[in-house]
């Protein structure tokens, strides 16, 4: 008798050719004779995991290779299926998968000092190759969060901590703000228990408040926004737990200063109706100037975009409002995900193409070839990519994206190598700026050069790029050896 007797395979099948439902059929029969009697922590058949991990998956569109892999991800290291079984029964590209994901896992099991580094180096290569490795993963760790309570408790807490830690920080950087949202709400309260315990007693009065506003007020801004838009969809979004968590840590438990709480969310069909909406609320409601941001003409780096802006509303509330058309929401919730969305007619078309230019995975593609360290790659990680990032723009109009707290040195390494080492001071918005001289989002920059210059020690303490720092590093070694 098979252990899980009734599959419902409708939701990885629906809307696929007859062909792709018998490989999905077919993989699913594999895998659920595969893990036979064995049991999750939950007590369930296993089968029950890897289905589900296909589902989320499906949820996100992904293609059937992408379904395929997710059913079969722990046969190999926990069954006697075999590489070879897999790539005879479903091909190359879903034993490429199954296996990068097992060596990940492989990875993350084994107990050393850096695991975490080195996993997540590895989760970042990977992805370089094959974003749909990373998504399995997601999805991998989100149905294991979700099954959390049955874990020995001695764990729970390792776990929840790292999925924070790694795994929302990659959905973050792919723009997956929904599997980041998700991934920190569920391992939240296993992680830090009592900071959980703390939020939930402080903001339990203000959500109730603010949705009741937000229903009773949603008739009067509907009317307002038919007047000149024709096709628009407003909604209210509640903030994710530990991102209101963090939030709430920078404004120093300060409730009131939060007014994303519960915001409001206009969908409309066009970017011109983005603007347009913008601006009859501002007509009607006078804005917080600094929260009035525009993320569709500059979007943030993971290729977010939609308009923000916090408002005076009725009875003189402040509300935020997120504003931004259907294809925008799509990728603001799915991300990269949304790349790889499974169509019947281009299957996947342009994904590889679209994937290749984000800015990330050419940073990760040049990284690969020089560094080898797992705590080099942390370093440059949390520097490069994990922190806040401002845009700064040459005279040009060029706009290159830095860390935050980036130095004119690191404006001009990312100009040219030359211009970086002769740089000796820079004028910014017109005026002239020393070299320890911290960049702002939305500076513009003239590097001023000088023959003479070359980097020195103190430059390190300045550069903040991976590429910057490199850089002089290996000039000032050259240099020693003279
Ligand atoms: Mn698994």
């Amino acid at each position: 008798m098979s252990p899980y007797n009734e599959p419902n395979l409708d939701k990885l099948i629906s809307g696929r050719d007859s062909n792709d439902q018998a490989k999905i059929k077919k993989a699913f029969e594999f895998a659920n004779k595969a893990h036979g009697e064995q049991k999750r922590h939950s007590g369930e058949p296993y089968i029950v995991h890897p289905l589900a991990v296909a589902e989320i998956l499906a949820d996100f569109s992904c293609d059937t290779d992408t379904i395929v892999a997710a059913l079969l991800h722990d046969t190999l290291e926990d069954t006697k299926v075999t590489e070879q079984d897999i790539s005879n029964n479903f091909g190359e590209t879903a034993l490429f998968l199954v296996r990068a994901v097992t060596k990940i896992k492989d990875i993350e099991n084994r107990d050393t000092k850096d695991t975490s580094y080195r996993t997540l180096m590895r989760m970042f290569f990977a992805m370089a190759d094959d974003i749909r490795v990373i998504l399995i993963k997601l999805a991998d760790r989100l149905h294991n969060l979700k099954t959390l309570e049955f874990m020995p408790e001695s764990r729970r807490k390792d776990i929840a901590i790292k999925s924070i830690q790694m795994y929302g920080s990659v959905a973050e950087r792919l723009n997956m703000g929904e599997m980041k949202g998700q991934i920190e709400d569920l391992a939240f309260p296993f992680a830090y228990p009592e900071k959980y315990a703390e939020l939930m007693e402080l903001v339990k009065p203000y959500f109730e408040e603010r949705k009741k506003y937000l229903a009773k007020n949603a008739p009067i801004l509907e009317k307002l926004l038919s007047e000149s838009i024709a096709n628009f969809k407003i909604d209210y979004r509640v903030k994710h737990q530990y991102s209101l968590y963090q939030k709430l840590k920078r404004k120093n438990n300060n409730i009131s200063q939060i007014h994303d709480l519960v915001a409001f969310r206009i969908i409309v069909s066009s970017v011109e109706d983005c603007y347009r909406a913008l601006g009859i609320l501002h007509q009607r409601y006078k804005p917080l100037p600094k929260l009035i941001k525009d993320y569709i003409a500059v979007p943030k780096p993971n290729g977010y975009s939609s308009l923000h802006t916090t408002v005076f509303c009725e009875d003189g509330e402040l509300v935020e409002f997120q504003i931004r058309t259907h294809d925008m929401h799509l990728h603001a919730e799915n991300g990269i995900a949304a790349h790889w969305a499974y169509s019947e007619q281009g299957k996947s078309k342009n994904a590889r193409a679209d994937f290749a230019d984000l800015a990330i995975v050419n940073k990760l593609r040049e990284w690969r070839s020089y560094i080898q360290n797992p705590s080099e790659f942390y370093d440059a990680l949390r520097l490069d990519l994990f922190k806040q990032r401002i845009f700064v723009f040459t005279p040009n109009g060029d706009v290159k994206d830095l860390p935050e707290g980036s130095s004119p040195i690191d404006f001009a390494y990312t100009i040219h190598s030359d211009i970086g080492d002769h740089c000796n001071g820079a004028i910014v918005n017109g005026q002239m700026v020393p070299l320890k001289y911290k960049l702002q989002n939305g500076d513009v920059c003239d590097i001023t050069t000088s023959k003479k210059q070359k980097p020195s020690h103190d430059w390190l303490k300045l550069a903040r790029t991976t590429e910057a720092r490199r850089r002089i590093r290996s000039i000032l070694k050259d240099s020693n050896k003279i």
